[in-house]
């Protein structure tokens, strides 16, 4: 594309980008009410777990269409103080609606649990494709990673920070494009917030150094995802967790050697310790990030509109089909003759 049809596909864009950001202020305004309850689904098995539930793959007995189903323990939420956190979750999974992000299609509760569905992502999760080929190549880390810009461009135009940008939480549809899923840790962020949260290995410079911080993080997690996919593994590593803090604080980490000229300068100033040149956190925003050369290739609309065609398609049965995801321990779920925590979860 030559300077003035970039110009004018990134005017194109912008207006798009207004019409979604209006449309998440007009859905954060309204609430919805519990429509659906346990009975109303068939459970088949679960596909991840956390610190706070699991995500099963589930049926609705009505319509026969499968979606994934995270179950949340009220006990555990409360114990573990992210009562706040998961009420910012379904919040924003209610309102969001992008391409390459998920959303809630149904929430409810009972006495023990709270329960979000969401649609079921057949292709199951970047991380477990990203282990088994070793690393991308460039153009499919490419691929990906616009799509990725695009989502934080979006969820941020919304007033959202996402905080928990990795592998697993980044889905792979049948179709080969990206959803981002777990919410946990998101939240409208209106200047700036302090919560210690995310993962070692993805955490920005900021948040381990206890500074009031924004949407950087995000940006910075987003370096440590291309560095990732492109070289196979993160830049800051190491067995203790203490030991990666020190690595991402002091900002210096090495180039894979496949790592070629327009890629190590992209990543020269995503991982910029200083806020102030980091890319993606200066005053054009994420159109810095777009226009890097490394993106030279990338027309944005055409992702946008899924009209690129993936450079890997994961393979899928019939709906339903979790072949693509890992086997964990099946547990019951146990619900409580009395509501402990009624209080808490009131707003859910
Ligand atoms: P937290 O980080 O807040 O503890 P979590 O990591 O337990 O949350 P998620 O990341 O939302 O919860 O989900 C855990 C795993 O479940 C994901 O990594 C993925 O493997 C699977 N999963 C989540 N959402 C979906 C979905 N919509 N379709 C298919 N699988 C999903
Ligand atoms: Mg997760």
């Amino acid at each position: 594309m030559n300077e003035r049809d970039l110009d004018k596909s990134f005017i194109e864009y912008e207006q798009i980008l207004e019409g979604l950001k209006t449309n998440f202020t007009e859905n954060w305004k309204t609430k919805r009410k519990p429509n659906q309850s346990l009975d109303d689904f068939v459970r088949y098995r679960t596909l991840g777990t956390g610190a706070f539930g699991r995500v099963m793959l589930v049926k609705q007995k009505a319509t026969g269409v499968y979606y994934a189903m995270k179950i949340l323990e009220k006990a555990k939420l409360v114990k573990l103080k992210q009562v706040e956190h998961t009420g910012n979750e379904k919040r924003i999974l209610e309102c969001v609606r992008f391409p390459f992000v998920i959303y809630m299609e149904f929430c409810f509760k009972d006495n023990s649990y709270i329960y979000l569905i969401l649609p079921f992502v057949t292709g199951g999760e970047m991380f477990s494709h990203l282990r088994r080929m070793g690393k991308f190549d460039e153009g499919l880390s490419r691929f990906y990673a616009a799509q990725v810009t695009l989502a934080l461009e979006y969820l941020h135009h919304c007033g959202l920070v996402y905080r928990d940008l990795k592998p697993e939480n980044i889905l792979i549809e049948s179709n080969g494009y990206l959803k981002i899923t777990d919410f946990g840790f998101c939240k409208l962020v209106d200047g700036r917030t302090w919560t210690l949260c995310g993962t070692p290995e993805y955490l920005a410079p900021e948040i381990i150094l206890s500074k009031g911080y924004g949407k950087s993080v995000d940006w910075w997690s987003f370096g440590v995802l291309i560095y990732e996919m492109n070289a196979g593994y993160p830049p800051f590593y190491a067995r203790d967790p203490m030991k990666i803090y020190e690595k991402i604080v002091s900002g210096k980490y090495k180039f894979a050697s496949n790592f070629g000229e327009d890629l190590r300068d992209l990543l020269k100033n995503i991982l910029q310790v200083d806020l102030s040149r980091r890319y993606g956190n200066l005053k054009d925003g994420a159109v810095d990030v777009k226009k890097h050369r490394w993106f030279r290739s990338v027309n944005w609309l055409l992702i946008y509109q899924q009209k690129v065609e993936p450079g890997f398609i994961p393979k899928t049965g019939s709906v339903g089909d979790t072949s693509n995801y890992d086997h964990y321990d099946e547990e019951e779920l146990i619900i409580d003759k009395v509501d402990r925590f009624a209080k808490e979860f009131a707003d859910f």
